[in-house]
């Protein structure tokens, strides 16, 4: 278990399978948390963090909207004291073949997935760069790195957080700031049960460790990154796909 006594996690997509996960792992090892979502149902994980001792806040809150971002990071931080982990971790599908997508579904998964990284951490950046020390974990996906039919918009948002993460971390490690990310390969959560039985055949066999990983696997990985132990690594991609990729 990572010791992460005195760290403030934010972490968003909270009420998610990954996110909700990732929020119960970082209070287990002993920091407080703030925990962002669009759905009512990150209320349920609150419970849980506070169950560990661990304070808590939780904003209903819609990533994509950059003034109503820029508030919630002030008033977590006045309550708080501040913020040294942000893991932007919110992110939403919407498949279809290229031919046949319109052009909705391509802006919508970019502004979630991506634009929302960008408004997140532009407003979690300043009170890191205040205190010349911060983690901020993008969670990627193995598609952003092997393509995947149907996904091109999804798949886009996931290779453009490599680039993302690996230009802030030149940018700000000489403030003490690390910007790495997780790559997940295919986790059994709501995104991934909504594929039919056959696609998952395929997937499985396409993964030399046998399963589908758990959100357990990532939030693990997510732990690492935010700990000391990880003090020398930026600008890397964690992949954790079961060998997948
Ligand atoms: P999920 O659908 O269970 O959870 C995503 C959460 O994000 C939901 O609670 C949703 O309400 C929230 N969210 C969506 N749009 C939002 C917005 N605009 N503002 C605030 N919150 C918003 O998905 P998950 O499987 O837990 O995925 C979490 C992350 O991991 C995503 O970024 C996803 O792309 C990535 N990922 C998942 C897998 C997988 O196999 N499940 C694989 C690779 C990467």
């Amino acid at each position: 278990m990572m010791n992460l006594e005195g760290q403030t996690a934010l972490i968003t997509g909270a009420g998610g399978g990954i996110g909700r996960t990732i929020s119960v792992k970082l209070a287990e090892s002993g920091a407080d948390i703030v925990l962002v979502d669009m759905s009512p149902d990150v209320a349920e994980v609150r419970g849980e963090v506070e169950s560990l001792g661990q304070k808590c806040l939780t904003f209903e809150a819609d990533v994509t909207d950059f003034d109503a971002i820029d508030v919630m990071v002030k008033s977590a931080v006045e309550e708080l004291g501040s913020i040294h982990i942000l893991v932007n971790n919110a992110g939403i599908t919407q498949d279809n073949l290229f031919m046949r997508m319109k052009p909705e579904q391509w802006s919508k998964v970019i502004d979630v997935n991506l634009n929302g990284v960008f408004n997140v951490t532009k407003a979690v950046i300043r009170p890191m760069v205040k205190q010349r020390a911060g983690k901020i974990i993008n969670i990627s996906s193995v598609v952003g790195f092997s393509g995947n039919p149907g996904q091109v918009n999804y798949s886009s948002t996931k290779s453009a957080l490599v680039g993302f993460t690996k230009s802030l971390a030149r940018e700000v490690g000489a403030r003490g700031i690390t910007v790495n990310a997780v790559a997940p390969g295919f986790i059994d959560t709501a995104m991934t049960q909504a594929l039919n039985e056959s696609q998952q055949e395929v997937i499985l066999q396409q993964i030399p460790l046998g399963r589908m990983g758990d959100a357990e696997d990532i939030a693990n990985a997510v732990a690492f990154l935010a700990s000391k132990e990880a003090s020398y690594i930026t600008g890397t991609i964690l992949h954790v796909n079961g060998g997948m990729y």
